[in-house]
C-alpha cells in the first residue's frame, strides 16, 4: 500500500520522533508499505515522519545510484531506533532533495563518515560504519527523525530565496507524480 507523503509545512516533520518497542503493532506491514511508498515516488530513502508517523524508523534503497557507484548495489536496509554515534571527516557537498520538499534541490555539506547504532527489521542490533553516498542518505533520513530538514542547513540568504517556493509547497501548489498530503491545502 502506498501512503501519501507529508509535505513541507506539516508539524509532524518538525517533531523529534519516538523510539518504538518490539511490540509496535503491525511493524512488518508498515515497513512493507514504506517500501511501496518510496518506490512509487522514486526515492532512495524514506523516514516514518514523512508518512505522518512520528516514530524512529527509516528505510533506504540506494539502487538508483548503483550504476555509477557499485558500493550502492544491494544497499537496501531498514533502520529502527537508530542512534548516530559519530560523524567525522571534512565535510563535502552533495546535491540533496527530499520527497517532502519536491522540486527543490541544493548542495548540502555533511561529514563523509558516520557510525550508526540501530536495529534491523528482525530486531538485530548493529553498530556499523558507513561512508560516501550511503552515509549521506542515512544522515538525511536520520535528520527527519530529529525534526530537521535539509533546507535547514542552507545559509539564511539561500533559505530566504526559497521561502516563496516552500510556502507554495505547503499549500499544495506543486506538481508531483506521487501522492502528497499538504498541511495548508485550502
Ligand atoms: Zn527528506
Amino acid at each position: 500500500m502506498v501512503y501519501s507523503i507529508v509535505a513541507y509545512g506539516d508539524t509532524v516533520l518538525r517533531k523529534k520522533a519516538e523510539e518504538i518497542t518490539k511490540d509496535y503493532p503491525e511493524l512488518d506491514k508498515f515497513i512493507a508499505n514504506m517500501f511501496d511508498t518510496m518506490y512509487d515516488s522514486s526515492g532512495v530513502g524514506l523516514a516514518a515522519p514523512q508518512v505522518g508517523k512520528s516514530i524512529r524508523v527509516f528505510i533506504v534503497d540506494g539502487e538508483p545510484f548503483a550504476e555509477d557507484d557499485e558500493a550502492m548495489i544491494g544497499f537496501k536496509k531498514v533502520f529502527i531506533n537508530p542512534v548516530m554515534i559519530d560523524e567525522t571527516g571534512d565535510k563535502w557537498a552533495f546535491n540533496e532533495g527530499c520527497l517532502s520538499i519536491p522540486r527543490i534541490r541544493e548542495d548540502i555539506d555533511r561529514h563523509p563518515n558516520i557510525t550508526l547504532r540501530y536495529f534491523d527489521e528482525n530486531w538485530v542490533e548493529h553498530t556499523e560504519k558507513f561512508d560516501g553516498i550511503k552515509a549521506r542518505i542515512i544522515q538525511h533520513e536520520y535528520d527527519h527523525l530529529e525534526g530537521i530538514l535539509f533546507i535547514d542547513k542552507l545559509s539564511p540568504l539561500k533559505r530566504k530565496l526559497l521561502q516563496g517556493k516552500l510556502n507554495d509547497i505547503s499549500k499544495g501548489k506543486v506538481r508531483t507524480d506521487y501522492r502528497m498530503r499538504f498541511p495548508k491545502l485550502k
